[in-house]
C-alpha cells in the first residue's frame, strides 16, 4: 500500500517491522497529513527511517490546469495522476469557508445518461493518498484550508467503497487534516448494498442521493443503477440508514424540462419520501453536448418548489457555481481530453 494511504497505526507498524522505531511512523503521518508534504528528504526523519523508506510506494496527483468563474469564486482544477489519467476538483467559496468536490475514481461504470465522467466508462479506481492529495494540491497552492468536502466528482463513491472509507477516516484524523464528519457528504447514485454498509459505520456524514426520477420505469432510463437497485430497494437501504444513524438524507434533483418537472413527478416524489427523514435540493440542469435536454424556467422551478414545501418537505434550489467553466459533474475533464 502507498505510504501516504495508510493510518498512523499502520505507519508505526510498518516501521516496527523493519526494526525502527515506531514513532518514526508518527512522525511520517505528521508530515504527509498535517504538514501536507512529499519531500521526505527535507522531513525530521532519520536517515536510517528515509533509507527505509526511499524505495516505497507515495503517491500524489499534480495540478494540470486551473481556470477561475468570472461570475463567482468557483475554480475548477484539472488534476494529473502519476499514469497520466486527468480528474477534477471543483473549488467554491462560501461566506462560511472552501468547499471542495473530490473525484473518486478516474471516469465512471454507472453511465448516468446526463453525465460526462461516464462516457468513456471506469478506468479505475482512486486511492485515499491521490484523494487526500486532491485537497493538499490546492490548500498548499492556495494557502487556504478547506472546511466542507462533497464526494461528487468524477466517479461513484461508493463503487470505490474501500479507498473512498480510508479517505474519509484519514481527512477527519485530528492529527491530520482534522476535518469535522459533518462537513463531509458522499453523493451516490443509488447502490443500496453499500449503503447498508455505509450505515453500520455509524458516521455523522451527510449522505447524498442524486435522486432525478421518481419512478421505475423514468428511472431506469435515467441512471441504469435502477435496474440492479430499483426505487423500492433504494428506501429500504435509506430506511435502514436513518435508523442506523438518525442522520438526514438529502435527495439530489436535477430538474429537467418536460422530463420530471410535472404534477406526477410531485406525487411520486411524495409517495418515495414522504417517511424518510430527509431534505430535497433541486439542481437546474446545466446542458452537456452529450444531453439533449432543457431546464425548466426560473418560474417552473420555484413552482416546483413551492408544491414540494406545501406538502411538507424541506426544499432548497442549489446556487449555480462557475457556470462559465462547466461546473458541474465531469464536464470540464472531457472538454479537456477531446481538444
Ligand atoms: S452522475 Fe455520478 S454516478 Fe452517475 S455516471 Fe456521473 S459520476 Fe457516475
Amino acid at each position: 500500500m502507498e505510504l501516504n494511504s495508510m493510518y498512523e497505526d499502520e505507519l508505526r507498524g510498518f516501521f516496527e517491522n523493519k526494526g525502527e522505531k515506531p514513532f518514526r511512523g508518527s512522525q511520517l503521518f505528521t508530515f504527509f497529513h498535517d504538514k501536507k508534504r512529499y519531500d521526505i528528504e527535507n522531513s525530521n526523519l532519520s536517515d536510517g527511517a528515509i533509507s527505509i523508506i526511499k524505495n516505497e510506494e507515495i503517491n500524489k496527483v499534480k495540478i494540470f490546469k486551473s481556470f477561475d468563474s468570472k461570475l463567482d469564486e468557483t475554480k475548477k482544477f484539472i488534476f494529473k495522476l502519476k499514469d497520466e489519467n486527468l480528474i477534477e476538483g471543483v473549488l467554491m467559496e462560501y461566506k462560511h469557508g472552501y468547499s471542495q468536490c473530490i473525484s473518486t475514481q478516474v471516469g465512471c461504470r454507472m453511465g448516468c445518461d446526463f453525465c460526462a465522467s461516464t462516457k468513456s466508462g471506469l478506468v479505475r479506481n482512486l486511492t485515499a493518498a491521490e484523494m487526500l492529495s486532491e485537497v493538499y494540491e490546492i490548500e498548499n497552492r492556495l494557502n487556504i484550508k478547506v472546511s466542507n468536502f462533497i464526494l461528487m466528482g468524477s466517479g461513484e463513491p461508493l463503487d470505490n467503497f474501500q479507498e473512498v472509507m480510508r479517505f474519509i477516516k484519514l481527512l477527519h484524523d485530528e492529527r491530520g487534516h482534522n476535518t469535522s464528519y459533518r462537513n463531509i457528504t458522499i453523493s451516490t447514485c443509488g447502490i443500496a448494498d453499500k449503503i447498508y454498509e455505509l450505515a453500520d459505520y455509524n458516521l455523522p456524514i451527510n449522505l447524498a442521493i442524486s435522486l432525478h426520477q421518481t419512478n421505475d420505469f423514468d428511472r431506469s432510463a435515467l441512471m441504469p443503477i435502477n435496474r440492479k437497485f430499483n426505487l423500492a430497494e433504494l428506501k429500504k437501504s435509506l430506511k435502514y440508514y436513518v435508523n442506523k444513524t438518525n442522520n438526514r438524507i438529502t435527495f439530489e434533483y436535477t430538474l429537467i424540462k418536460n422530463q420530471n418537472d410535472g404534477k406526477k413527478n410531485i406525487e411520486e416524489l411524495y409517495n418515495f419520501a414522504k417517511n424518510l427523514k430527509c431534505h430535497i435540493n433541486l439542481i437546474p440542469l446545466n446542458p452537456i453536448d452529450e444531453f439533449d435536454e432543457k431546464r425548466p424556467s426560473k418560474l417552473e422551478i420555484n413552482e416546483f418548489k413551492d408544491k414540494l414545501e406545501k406538502i411538507g418537505f424541506n426544499v432548497t434550489i442549489r446556487r449555480e457555481l462557475g457556470r462559465d467553466i462547466s461546473a458541474s459533474c465531469g464536464q470540464l475533464r472531457r472538454k479537456v481530453e477531446v481538444k
